[in-house]
């Protein structure tokens, strides 16, 4: 057992957080309050190789696993800069077509993911369905050899950047009559494909939308894999990384606040001498915050760890805790930190307050603390299935 990165991912932990750096919170925060994206923080990113750390290097990516893209994940999010597309894009995207697609569709779909040039985003949650995608209603009906997509989605993230979505259908199996799971590559531009902007109270550059299928008809080079039994395969590989990418940006986001409150409390001083953080009302909340990212971060890496060894099963498990435990402790550090920064927590110049939304949100999704709860009640402790 080693705690230790390699030199490698070392080196890309000590790059990347440079790069987040000299971009820092206050672009993210005034890009965000623009209603602008980070769209030179990506190119860069991309540019240097960051954002395609997972893919295949035939395909133009680093060939790495999801341990260096946790890193890019969390080294960006400590910076600042949690980016919710690395989430959709290079670790759902990436993952699902590297995995599952055809060789067509690595070729076509997989060098723009790589040098950050191109992004899928990723379409599942639906108004009715909600955390139950056994009813997801968005269908997928063959029409010669095109496939024509009519449904509804909601808050999906980063279309309005994105040249193709990722869509979660249903279609009929022919041999059973049920409706089975399948993924299409979707153009953002197809026609029947309409989105509305959902207003949120997350100050992030990137925002979410309601989709509308109407007759979106899609050739079969569409359809994710060879045949329609890769769709349930596909979608479970694009959980994983999923999980394990979205914690790595939620320790990164506790690392953050939790600095800029220790840098503040370590200085401040209003009782005479002594920095309030010298009171242990103030610097014990944050030392358990800060326990609580730590313990995250182990997990993250356990999972990550897990599922660049190809035990998915197992790492389903990590993943899904590692999760939670950074869902959790990221909301706990920022909710911490802008307690322990006073009156200076609420402002934006202290860029802490700013995130208190996007945490928020880290305990929903992309798949909530009770859905993780009840996963692990059934699949650790072996407890009935409550739903
Ligand atoms: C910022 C943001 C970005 C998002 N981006 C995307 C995206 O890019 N693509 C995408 O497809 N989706 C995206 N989502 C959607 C997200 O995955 C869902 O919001 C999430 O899965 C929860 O679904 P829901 O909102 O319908 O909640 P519901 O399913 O309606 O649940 C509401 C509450 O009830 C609880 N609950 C529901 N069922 C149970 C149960 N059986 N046991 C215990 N508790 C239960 C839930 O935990 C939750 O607290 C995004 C959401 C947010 C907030």
């Amino acid at each position: 057992m080693t705690f230790d990165l390699t030199s490698e991912q070392d080196q890309l932990r000590d790059a990347v957080r440079a790069l987040g750096r000299r971009y820092g919170h206050g672009y993210f925060v005034e890009k965000a309050k623009a209603g602008e994206h980070t769209t030179e923080l990506w190119a860069e990113a991309g540019r240097l190789g960051y954002l395609g750390v997972n893919i295949p290097t035939e395909y133009g990516g680093g060939g790495g696993g999801i341990t260096e893209l946790a890193i890019v994940c969390e080294e960006l999010a400590a910076a600042g800069c949690p980016l919710l597309l690395l989430v959709v894009s290079p670790a759902i995207a990436a993952t699902v077509i590297a995995r599952h697609g055809t060789e067509d569709q690595r070729k076509r779909h997989l060098p723009g993911l790589a040098d950050g040039s191109a992004k899928i985003v990723f379409a599942i949650t639906e108004p009715e369905a909600g955390s139950n995608f056994h009813r997801l209603g968005t269908v997928a009906r063959r029409d010669g050899d095109d496939w024509v997509l009519n449904g509804r989605k909601c808050y999906i993230s980063g279309v309005d950047e994105a040249g193709h979505v990722l869509v979660v259908a249903r279609t009929e199996d022919s041999s059973t009559g049920k409706l089975k799971p399948a993924l299409f590559i979707v153009p953002t531009d197809a026609a029947g494909l309409t989105r509305s902007k959902l207003d949120m109270e997350i100050v992030s550059p990137e925002n979410q939308f309601l989709l509308y299928l109407d007759d979106v008809r899609v050739p079969a080079e569409a359809l994710v894999g060879e045949s329609l039994d890769a769709g349930l395969p596909a979608l479970f590989s694009g959980l994983n990384p999923e999980r394990i990418t979205v914690a790595a940006m939620g320790a990164g986001t506790g690392r953050y606040a939790i600095e800029r409150a220790s840098e503040y409390t370590a200085t401040r001083k209003v009782w005479g001498g002594r920095s309030i953080g010298s009171h242990q009302g103030v610097s014990h909340p944050l030392a358990h915050a800060a326990v609580q990212v730590e313990l995250a971060r182990l997990m993250i890496q356990k999972a990550a760890t897990l599922y660049d060894a190809g035990r998915d099963l197992e790492t389903g498990v990590a993943g899904n805790m590692a999760k939670y435990a950074a869902g959790e402790a990221a909301a706990l550090a920022v909710d911490t930190a802008v307690q322990a920064l006073g009156g200076a927590g609420m402002t934006t110049e202290y860029g802490v307050a700013t995130l208190l939304g996007a945490v928020r949100a880290g305990r929903i999704a992309p798949v909530s603390r009770e859905m993780i709860l009840n996963f692990v009640a059934q699949h650790v402790l072996g407890q009935e299935k409550s739903y």
